[in-house]
């Protein structure tokens, strides 16, 4: 199957658990998140209609992103350090990966004087895991309270996590129920609208939809396994 093919199928896969849960399709975005996929990949899922795309180094979208042409936004969905602050506003449209004021502010002080507010989004560790990254989730009302109120230049606008690994989709469903109710919360709290809930990925990303994702990040499922380095 080509990569149009398995973005379409992945479309009726989604528009099938938004039926089950009644919601609207449309109101589910999918990033196209190719890691380690050749620039020409990136260029077949643009063309097919991608709504964005993913990438979790900055390097690597350095050495993509200036061949891609089009308005198809990118967004970091990688743990992002302080030194690579410049790079990534360079190259991505969203942060999905804000889960420590020190990269908030960093971020923050890199747009000061600009023009541009970069939208965010902060990262959940919803499952509390300690390898993981991401913003526990008794810290991320402090965070977004941040974000918030000391960071004019970024506007927090979703919620994303990555729960724990485990090959049957369905334990995931807590986990994705719980993002929903953190960003509620924080959608009280800061008195913004809702907030977008990235969640999901080839595994379990129907479970996601069905728990509320508005973003979906998917690999796999559209380009393949992953190429070795
Ligand atoms: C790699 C990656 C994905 C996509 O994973 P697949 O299982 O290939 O769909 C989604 N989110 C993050 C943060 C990733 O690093």
């Amino acid at each position: 199957m080509s990569v149009a093919e398995n973005l379409a199928a992945v479309r009726e896969r989604i528009a099938a658990a938004c039926a089950r849960a009644g919601r609207d399709p449309g109101s589910v975005r999918i990033v196209g998140v190719s890691k380690t996929q050749p620039v020409e990949t990136v260029a077949e899922v643009i063309a097919a209609g991608v709504d964005a795309i993913g990438e979790n180094r900055v390097q690597e979208a350095a050495a993509k992103r200036p061949l891609v042409s089009g308005a198809t936004p990118w967004h970091l969905i990688g743990p992002l350090q302080r030194n690579k602050a410049a790079a990534a506003l360079a190259l991505f449209d969203l942060i999905e990966t804000i889960h420590r004021v020190e990269i908030a502010d960093r971020l923050e002080s890199l747009l000061t004087g600009g023009d541009r507010v970069l939208p965010v989004f902060l990262e959940v560790n919803v499952g509390g895991e300690e390898a993981k990254s991401g913003v526990a989730p008794a810290e991320a009302a402090a965070l977004a309270d941040h974000v918030g109120r000391r960071c004019r230049h970024l506007r927090l606008t979703g919620v994303m996590t990555v729960p724990p690994y485990d090959p049957d989709p369905r334990r995931s469903r807590p986990h994705f129920a719980a993002l929903r109710g953190i960003a509620a919360d924080l959608a009280v709290r800061l008195g913004t609208g809702p907030l977008e809930l990235s969640m999901g990925m080839s595994e379990d990303f129907e479970v996601a939809v069905e728990e509320g994702a508005t973003t979906v990040r998917l690999g796999r499922i559209l380009f393949g396994e992953r190429r070795p380095a």
